[in-house]
């Protein structure tokens, strides 16, 4: 019983998808639907990946003592306890960066906004 009833659905859905009906018709757009988005699944995927790993490396502050990698929001090392120079535009204080060392801090800014913007537009 289980087994005719299950070969009768499947030779139905052949059926559907063979015949040049309308409903074979939609299901085929449907397949192709769902295989487009698993094919593009993995790029989207990859692609936010890469954004946000950029954000992540931008956001990043290598110590210049030690060579730690700390977020922007600790204006200090976590492993030495080097003060770090904010260099992305959505820290706290540009007045500390200014205040601290205005003439290689203005540089380096300018190189990070710089590049942010050069990969966000080659992005889209
Ligand atoms: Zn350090």
């Amino acid at each position: 019983m289980m087994n005719r009833s299950s070969l009768l659905l499947w030779s139905a859905l052949l059926a559907l998808l063979l015949l040049p009906t309308a409903a074979g018709r939609v299901l085929l757009d449907v397949a192709g639907g769902v295989i487009l988005v698993l094919l593009a699944l993995p790029l989207v995927l990859a692609g936010l990946g890469w954004i946000g790993w950029k954000v992540l490396q931008s956001k990043l502050i290598t110590c210049q003592a030690c060579g730690a990698a700390s977020f922007g929001g600790s204006d200090r090392c976590a492993v030495c306890g080097t003060p770090l120079n904010p260099s992305s535009s959505s820290g706290p204080g540009p007045q500390q960066a200014a205040s601290s060392m205005s003439e290689s801090s203005a540089p380096a800014s300018e190189v990070t906004i710089d590049v942010t913007a050069q990969d966000a537009g080659s992005d889209s």
